[in-house]
């Protein structure tokens, strides 16, 4: 390839080269670290464009140096948690629509699910970080229940749904999205509420947003007890 300036070179990249050529001996290791760098990153850029920048505009960042990295979008996508558990962060956050809490009583709380199976699908689960059913103190199990109960009653008069599915996945080998902190799912139910999508797209069709699903339950869950 013949080695030509671009003459669109960006502002940078000149600043770049020209701290590179005057690199004193001591810094020559880094510099070749850095331009072996650049080569691996061009090479990568060469397969997606059709960039013809030379080898001598190997300054950083290049004009048109976007590396698509589709295999990041999961972190974007909120697919990847966050450090630390997600339901004690929303025990410690209290009800707010940013932690997804829609009540939070003395030992234990309710929480949308962010991956509703059906739309009201709720949580309920101990303030506490356990994952065993076993350690549950006497006080944490009958507000539990007290609570499963009211979400019952509360998704009967916002959904009117025909029945519920009421569980819990006790372990990750029973399907325990969060095996580490106990929650009982509730989910309403509708006669044919279920179709191929999750069978063949392994997704579920939901026809409200979150925001809309909390901002209809919180008025019932605020007035609670
Ligand atoms: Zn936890």
């Amino acid at each position: 390839m013949k080695k030509t300036s671009s003459p669109r070179r960006s502002p940078k990249a000149s600043v770049k080269s020209s701290i590179k050529s005057s690199a004193k001996p001591s810094e020559k290791s880094s510099s070749r670290a850095s331009s072996k760098r650049s080569k691996v990153a061009k090479r990568a850029l060469s397969d997606n464009t059709s960039d013809t920048t030379s080898e001598a505009d190997t300054g950083w960042p290049m004009r048109r140096s976007v590396l698509a990295r589709p295999d990041r979008a999961k972190y974007v996508r909120g697919e990847v948690r966050p450090s630390g558990c997600v339901f004690c962060l929303a025990a410690n956050q209290g009800p707010k629509f940013e932690s997804l809490c829609l009540y939070r009583g003395k030992t234990a709380m309710v929480v949308l699910n962010k991956y509703p199976y059906n739309n009201g699908h709720i949580l309920v689960l101990p303030l506490r970080h356990t994952g065993d059913l076993t350690d549950l103190t006497k006080e944490e199990h009958t507000e539990i229940h007290d609570l499963l109960r009211e979400v019952v009653r509360i998704l009967r008069q916002v959904y009117e749904p025909a029945g519920f599915n009421v569980g819990l996945n006790l372990g990750a080998a029973a399907g325990a999205g969060i095996p580490d902190h106990l929650h009982y799912h509730v989910v309403p139910r509708w006669r044919g509420d279920t179709n191929f999508f999750p069978l063949l797209a392994g997704t579920k069709v939901v026809v409200e947003t979150l925001e809309q699903t909390y901002e209809r339950l919180l008025p019932s869950f605020q007035s609670l007890f």
